[in-house]
């Protein structure tokens, strides 16, 4: 029998580590010129689940040396002083990305507040201008989480071109973005792409034929080993919290993929924890430093 070859466990946390030393120097680089890249997180309300994805991007942000505009509003906020608030932060010439963070209280029309974002400061890709502009394949700012799957594979060496991506999950901000950047005529792309959702018919017989998997359903460990290929490369985006009595904090979290099963015929897979999230971060920041970059050419 053939031994078992090991899949490669794609490491988000080191490959993001590595992406922010890299930022580090152009931060500096800004700084010299009399540049400090700003981000402002606005946070809306206490989902305790926004409140960690909050924290952590303030706190890579102050490890970086990005400074950090924080936002917290309570969740009776009203439409009118959000759109307030990001009217203000448009027009602040030290902030140079805004992120609202996702979701806002029902109360509140989100795509109003994401397309009151001035595009050049979009550092999320949200607004209907950068989407736009992914499509055509323009610069703009890309959606972080899609920007993060591209990276990690192109910087583990995957070449991309030709490959068969089967992406399950359509959203505004991870699947649809992912097609679009992945379909595209260009470096670390040129893929042939397929899109699944939960209205796909044999979804089995289409995540079978993918060379590249991206699972982002929001549906635990969906994702089964029988229905991947052997030598397939996955990617994880799922990020659920299930119930878990042995954690301190009474969940642990886990993926779409059901990792155990995947992993045995995986080429390569990521970790979840520490795949895709970290890298999602990563991109945020290269978002804004981006952004920082480029308002020195408007000065
Ligand atoms: P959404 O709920 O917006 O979209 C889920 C998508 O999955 C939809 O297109 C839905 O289809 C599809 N889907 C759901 N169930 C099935 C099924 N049984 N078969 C096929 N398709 C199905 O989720 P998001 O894209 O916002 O997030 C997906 C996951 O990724 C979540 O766990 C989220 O927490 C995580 N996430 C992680 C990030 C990170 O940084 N790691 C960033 C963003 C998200 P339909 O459109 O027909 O309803």
């Amino acid at each position: 029998m053939p031994a078992q070859r090991k899949p490669k466990l794609l490491d988000g946390n080191k490959l993001s580590e590595i992406i922010k030393s890299e930022l580090k120097n152009k931060i500096e680089e800004l700084k010299q010129k009399g540049v400090i890249p700003g981000l402002a997180v606005v946070l809306v309300g206490d989902n305790p689940a926004s409140q960690i994805y909050v924290r952590n991007k303030r706190k890579t942000c102050e490890e970086l040396g990005i400074r950090s505009f924080a936002y917290d509003l309570p969740t009776q906020t009203s439409e009118a002083d959000l759109l307030k608030l990001v009217d203000e932060l448009n027009r602040n010439r030290e902030v140079h990305g805004i992120l609202i963070q996702s979701p806002l209280p029902k109360h509140i029309n989100e795509e109003k507040v994401l397309n009151a974002i001035d595009p050049d400061k979009d550092v999320d890709g949200f607004h209907p201008v950068n989407k736009g502009k992914l499509l055509n394949g323009q610069d703009c700012f890309v959606a972080c989480t899609p920007a993060g799957i591209q990276e990690l594979l192109v910087r583990y060496g995957y070449k991309i071109q030709g490959k068969h991506v089967v992406i399950v999950g359509r959203s505004n901000i991870v699947g649809k973005p992912l097609s679009a950047l992945l379909v595209q005529k260009a470096e670390g792309a040129d893929a042939t792409v397929t899109v699944c959702h939960s209205h796909t018919r044999n979804l089995s017989s289409i995540t079978k034929t993918a060379d590249i998997l991206v699972a982002a359903m929001g549906v635990p460990e969906f994702i089964q080993g029988r229905m991947v290929r052997d030598g397939c490369i996955v990617i994880d985006v799922g990020m659920n919290r299930i119930p878990d009595s042995t954690k301190k904090s009474g969940y642990r979290l886990v993926g779409d993929v059901h990792f155990p099963s995947v992993f045995k015929k995986a080429k390569a897979i990521t970790p979840v924890p520490g795949g895709v999230g970290p890298m999602t971060i990563a991109m945020l920041m290269k978002n804004t430093v981006k952004s920082a970059e480029k308002s020195t050419h408007r000065l």
